[in-house]
């Protein structure tokens, strides 16, 4: 996996191509991992050595995990050796994060592959394939987790690791961007006719595919990605504050993020109310002002800690809640004092659903525990008209059970 990082990097094309001056701006600040990006950066070398494991034939591809499993464990390769010293510093689970992996992304690029090579031989995927976007994006570089190619079908696969929120991938700049530089690059000879493109979310259970024709991919790299990254690649343009600037490096210091929440703050001043269609935009708008807010609350709060003092602003103990340390101890004095388990102890509570996964691995769980999970209906969340999942229907009583 490429470990450096372009000006204009199709993960970022979404915010690069709303607000251009953001690109340039962001460049001055440093870009911190956290443990959700170690992760996935452990997550995508495993799903390489598996794919390159299978392509190169060092052994037959088996769907079955645990089979894998014993394979490995005999073999034990140096870069699973090194993940694994990884995975035990970080306290992350490595066989946990390879099974999602093998079951939920290796099996289904890899099963479509094999499906794909019954009917057209010289199918090829390729696993981390070099993206080529030079002629739209300046500096671009950059590789896509797995491209497939086969008669005049260009598929591109993106992992993503993470737990956040599911990603469509309809419209997608970044797989627009994969899937351009797919066509472009390891495809280039191909006469390719259509290209798909494939978010799959192991751990959200999401798989997210859309199809555009190579024609309409080239007109959207001309007439909207390359006049946009011109100008983010020159630093031009107006600032655009959005959703997209949820992982903006500049979001707590960003003026425009900061007008657009003052606008707001005074627009509700008003005496009068607002309109149905006032408070629809307002609805927009809040959930990115909540995510900058934050953010510039833990920001300021970094620097105040680290000795770059906000005018105005003290650092304080935040509140505390008094906790009996020795556990053990106490319950020790209490029995001996003639107090009853049952009255002073929780009583035994079964782990969440995630932990009991981990000690069963999800086959395990689903054999032992599948048939006492329920589902309990949601409570009433509002949801743009976008938003993949079915209206609630109040007149047929959906809301009837509910406690908001
Ligand atoms: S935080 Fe500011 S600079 Fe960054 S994308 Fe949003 S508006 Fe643009």
């Amino acid at each position: 996996m490429p470990s450096q990082h372009a000006i204009l990097a199709p993960s970022a094309s979404k915010r690069w191509m709303t607000c251009t001056p953001s690109a340039r701006q962001e460049a001055k600040y440093p870009s911190k991992d956290s443990v959700f990006s170690r992760e996935g950066t452990i997550a995508h070398a495993l799903a390489e050595f598996t794919l390159n494991y299978f392509l190169e034939e060092k052994a037959v591809y088996v769907p079955e995990f645990e089979v894998f499993q014993k394979r490995m464990r005999q073999e034990n390769p140096s870069l699973l050796l090194d993940l694994t010293v990884q995975c035990t510093d970080e306290g992350f689970d490595f066989w946990d994060i390879f099974e999602i992996v093998y079951n939920n992304y290796v099996t289904i690029v890899y099963e479509d592959f094999l499906n794909v090579k019954k009917e057209f031989e010289d199918a090829e995927l390729l696993v981390e394939a070099e993206l080529n976007l030079k002629s739209y994006i300046p500096e671009s570089f950059g590789s896509s987790d797995a491209v497939l190619i086969y008669g005049e079908i260009l598929k591109v696969y993106d992992l993503k690791f993470g737990q956040g929120v599911k990603v469509e991938a309809e419209n997608n700049t970044q797989m627009l961007c994969y899937a351009l530089g797919a066509l472009l690059g390891p495809a280039e000879l191909n006469g390719i006719d259509t290209v798909q493109m494939t978010i799959i979310q192991p751990r959200l259970q999401h798989i997210s595919s859309w199809s555009i024709s190579a024609d309409k991919l080239i007109q959207w790299a001309t007439y909207e990605l390359k006049p946009a990254a011109l100008k983010a690649f020159n630093g031009e343009g107006e600032y655009v504050p959005g959703d997209h600037c949820k992982f903006c490096r500049i979001a707590p210091r960003c003026r425009a993020c900061a007008l657009r929440a003052t606008i707001l703050a005074e627009s509700n001043s008003e005496p009068s109310e607002l309109t149905d269609e006032e408070l629809a935009d307002l609805l927009y708008k809040l959930e990115s002002i909540k995510n900058w807010t934050s953010k510039v609350e833990e920001y300021a709060l970094q620097q105040a800690v680290s000795g770059h003092a906000i005018p105005g602003w003290k650092v304080v103990e935040g509140r505390s809640i008094s906790k009996i340390q020795d556990q053990q101890s106490a319950m020790a004095d209490l029995f001996s004092a003639g107090f009853e388990k049952d009255l002073v102890c929780k009583p035994v509570e079964l782990k969440g659903i995630t932990d009991l996964k981990k000690i069963l691995r999800p086959k395990g769980f689903e054999e032992l525990l599948g048939k006492y999970v329920v589902k309990p209906q949601g409570k009433p969340t509002l949801a743009p008209v976008s938003d993949k999942r079915p209206e609630m229907n109040n007149i047929e009583g959906d809301f009837n059970n509910v406690i908001l």
